[in-house]
């Protein structure tokens, strides 16, 4: 109703969508569905290489969109709220903030070293604390907007030697509650997305050392270790979490709020 009210030029204009960490893995394909829906889309990562501003070219040429990268450190806050001001004023307004970047380190919690400890929390949890409040005033000029956080099975359930990631995790899905309860009656929705194992470089990277420490062949430990928790036995795909958050991001979710929706093969029925 909100968004019909408007009706003004706005609606008309393609909608800009910012996806941070997004020139690898699940944020990339969620850029991609995203410019594929219509999005001019704002890459983000911490890097500043040709590839990064081609990846944007690509999809700009792919879809019809506009597309541009833009470096920003999501360990740094001020870089967070400076990415979401850089796309406003490159663009002009601001309707989907994906917070997707994310790292992983696996070490046991007394071992686990404080500074990766400290990095986890500002890149996994923080920075979507400083990008939502750098975006809510934009969105609520405009009555509406979508955020969706890219959370994980992890933000539901635990596992061991993962304690700075599930502790972020299980923090974002607490922040997009609030959020969500904040914003219920601006047009403007928050959501958590929960994956399960998706093969994207950040799990790619695990295999070599679980082999090494099961002493296992690759299949068996993709099928026994990693997917061991995923009752389908099979990865979630990049291109099936796009299609979600496009449909979060859609005018039919408008009253989908504070959700954290698993994806991840049956592993949170458990
Ligand atoms: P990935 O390593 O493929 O991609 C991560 C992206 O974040 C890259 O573009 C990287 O450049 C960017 N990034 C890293 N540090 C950054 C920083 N300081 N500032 C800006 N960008 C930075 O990882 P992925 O598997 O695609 O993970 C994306 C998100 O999905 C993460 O939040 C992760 O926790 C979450 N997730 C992944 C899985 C999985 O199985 N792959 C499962 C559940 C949740």
């Amino acid at each position: 109703m909100r968004a019909k009210a408007m009706g003004n030029q706005q609606d008309r204009q393609a909608r800009t969508a910012v996806i941070t960490g997004s020139t690898s893995g699940i944020g990339l394909g969620i850029a991609r569905a995203l410019a594929a829906n219509g999005c001019n889309i704002v890459l983000n990562s911490f890097t500043d290489n040709p590839q990064d501003h081609a990846l944007a070219r690509k999809i700009a040429t792919d879809h019809g969109v506009d597309a541009v990268y833009m470096r920003a450190d999501m360990a740094a806050p001020e870089a967070c709220r400076d990415l979401v001001e850089r796309a406003v004023a490159h663009f002009g307004r601001l309707d989907v903030l994906v917070n997707n970047a994310g790292i992983q380190h696996v070490a046991s919690v007394e071992d686990f070293p404080v500074d990766r400890w400290n990095t986890i929390l500002a890149i996994n949890l923080s920075s979507a604390f400083h990008t939502i409040a750098a975006a809510v005033p934009y969105m609520k000029q405009a009555g509406r907007g979508r955020i969706v956080n890219i959370a994980s099975a992890h933000g539901l359930r635990a596992s061991p030697f993962k304690s700075a990631y599930v502790a972020a995790k299980h923090g974002v899905v607490g922040l997009t509650k609030t959020v969500a309860l904040e914003l219920a009656e601006t047009g403007i929705t928050c959501n958590a997305v929960c994956p399960g194992y998706v093969l994207t470089p950040l799990v790619e990277a695990q295999i070599p050392d679980q082999m090494k420490v099961h002493d296992m062949d690759r299949e068996t430990v993709i099928r026994e270790v990693i997917l061991a928790k995923q009752p389908t036995r099979e990865f979630v795909t990049i291109e099936e979490l796009g299609g979600l958050v496009v449909f979060l991001c859609s005018e039919h979710a408008a009253q989908m709020t504070g959700t954290a929706l698993p994806m991840d093969g049956g592993w949170t029925a458990q």
